[in-house]
């Protein structure tokens, strides 16, 4: 990122923004989901104020090749009650896009109507965004997510690797919570990479039973491992150093 970019935004005009790396996972004070990509921060750090990207540059009106219906973007849902976001499942609190049927609107997060539609990995592994599962996702075993909600899912091109988007998204949210961040709210600057590594389920996995030989087994959780990181990136922003480091741990064993 060699180019400063500079923009003023509606929600927080008296200060320009910067796209930067950050330092560190970050809430964005748009939609109020957190993050770890690049963003556009406040120039005065002692603001602490962050947008996705993604939030950032929300249009006022957007499609979906997954939606039939048309959005329109809003600071705060118009309607009143919980709202979950139809990609991801997590809680609507903030930025949206929603579309204009009055009983039952769809929402999206800016951000998880910008999920790529295919990750690669670099062995080769690629991810395919589905709206719907035709088999169970390897996390939840399930087809809907745990909050029933009928969340979008990455499915592996051979089909054996599928992880719903709400199910990876969960599970980094909690770990991060529990570890990351302390509980009034501020940072615990030193623990991230233990709470990354412990958001990425090991023995939990599921294993096809025909997979019978340990290295067999291993190259598939290997390769479930990998999926999830594929995931991970592709939900919360690019891989920083401090996934790269993760990553590297994870695959050595
Ligand atoms: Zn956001
Ligand atoms: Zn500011
Ligand atoms: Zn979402
Ligand atoms: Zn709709
Ligand atoms: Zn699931």
């Amino acid at each position: 990122m060699g180019l400063i970019t500079k923009i003023k935004h509606s929600s927080h005009s008296e200060h320009f923004l910067l796209l930067k790396r950050p330092r560190q996972p970050y809430e964005c004070d748009g939609c109020k989901v957190l993050g770890f990509g690049p963003c556009y921060e406040c120039e005065h750090e002692d603001c602490n104020f962050y947008l996705h990207e993604e939030c950032a540059k929300a249009t006022p009106s957007t499609s979906h090749p997954f939606s039939k219906c048309s959005l329109r973007f809003h600071s705060r849902a118009p309607q009143k009650g919980e709202r979950c976001c139809d990609a991801c499942g997590q809680h609507v609190l903030g930025f949206v896009y929603q579309c204009k049927h009055k009983k039952n609107p769809h929402d999206y997060h800016p951000s998880c109507l910008k999920l790529q539609p295919t990750l690669t990995a670099d062995d080769g592994t690629r991810l395919h965004l589905r709206k719907k599962l035709s088999s169970k996702c390897l996390n939840c075993e399930s087809r809907k997510t745990s909050n029933g909600i009928k969340g979008w899912s990455y499915v592996s091109s051979c089909g054996g690797y599928r992880y719903h988007v709400a199910c990876v998204k969960d599970r980094v949210l909690k770990k991060w919570m529990e570890v990351y961040f302390l509980q009034d709210g501020k940072v615990n600057e030193t623990d991230n990479s233990l709470a990354l590594q412990s958001a990425i389920p090991s023995r939990e996995l599921e294993l096809p039973s025909r997979k019978s030989s340990s290295k067999a087994k291993k190259t598939w959780i290997r390769k479930a491992k990998k999926a999830i990181m594929l995931i991970i990136s592709a939900l919360f922003g690019d891989p920083t150093t401090l996934i790269v480091v993760a990553f590297q741990q994870l695959l050595s064993d």
